[in-house]
């Protein structure tokens, strides 16, 4: 198998094999991400993704779960991705889903039926990231796409018929706009109805935007306590009815899991405990900070 740098897969991707299609991520501009500032993006060429398969093949006895990276496997060409799609299909019939990341551009360039067709070959799953659902805080991150673009391209994904995780990420308006950036991810996640609603927590690393701004004392990052309040107004407005509704993530101070609606108060009731010192909260050094 070819694994150029460090390769990042989502928590549930855990157990997939991971196939890199291309290498970094299209647009590498978001101000708090470092996923991929050492790569710049290229498509890797379609013979070795196939004969990264068939050794896999050959390796291993059963693979149920396949992982299409880096970071926007979405923008490859649509032969590309149903050359892969199909000598999946044929090399693993136990597979049961494929998945990639999906940017909002990637999915804008494809059409609905390159979205039909891409489902009906396999792409069972992708992942959106929505980061906040707050117009402003979206431009001044540099995430290169609107609010209502994400919602719309999710949408589409979803009429395809693709399964669809959506990432938020608890901090990004810092103390300065928690309230804001809260309310209106909750509203971007209400309309968008995602099949999984996926917390993360914002952390910083330097050499990004985004450690520049807390420097110049242009955002405070919120503790513990702050994130877990922010996560409950999220909680309190959020209207996504069947969504798993995860803040599991390695980054997340307070472990949270259920679905949504049905589980909101007490998902609710798990924070309150945490913020009246019932449930303790893990640790700076648990999370790697
Ligand atoms: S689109 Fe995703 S991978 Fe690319 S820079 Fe932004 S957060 Fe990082």
């Amino acid at each position: 198998m070819h694994y150029s740098g460090s390769v990042y897969r989502p928590p549930s991707e855990a157990h997939s094999l991971i196939v890199q299609c291309t290498l970094g991520c299209s647009h590498n501009k978001c101000a708090f991400c470092i996923m991929y500032k050492e790569k710049r993006f290229s498509i890797n060429p379609l013979e070795q993704v196939l004969g990264d398969l068939a050794e896999a093949r050959a390796y291993y006895p059963r693979i149920e779960r396949i992982f299409l990276a880096d970071g926007d496997a979405l923008v490859l060409p649509m032969d590309y991705l149903l050359a892969v799609l199909d000598f999946i299909r044929d090399s693993f019939p136990e597979c049961e889903r494929v998945s990639a990341y999906a940017t909002a551009k990637a999915l804008m360039r494809k059409s609905d039926g390159d979205l039909e067709t891409l489902r009906a070959h396999g792409l069972a799953l992708v992942y959106v990231g929505l980061e906040s659902g707050n117009e402003a805080l979206l431009a001044k991150y540099d995430k290169g796409v609107t609010a209502e673009e994400i919602i719309a391209q999710s949408l589409r994904a979803k009429a395809a018929g693709m399964t669809l995780s959506i990432t938020a990420i608890n901090g990004m308006g810092g103390k300065e706009q928690s309230e804001r950036h809260a309310l209106d991810t909750a509203a971007a996640l209400s309309r968008i109805k995602a099949d999984f609603v996926a917390m993360l927590t914002l952390r910083v690393y330097s050499g990004t935007p985004l450690h520049d701004w807390i420097e110049r004392g242009e955002l405070t990052m919120l503790g513990p306590r702050e994130l877990a309040m922010e996560n409950r107004v999220i909680l309190q407005h959020i209207d996504s009815d069947g969504s798993v509704f995860r803040s599991n993530h390695a980054s997340n101070y307070l472990p949270l899991k259920g679905t949504l609606n049905r589980d909101r108060d007490a998902l609710i009731a798990q924070i309150d405990k945490a913020l009246a010192g019932e449930v303790r909260f893990r640790r700076a050094v648990e999370l790697g900070l």
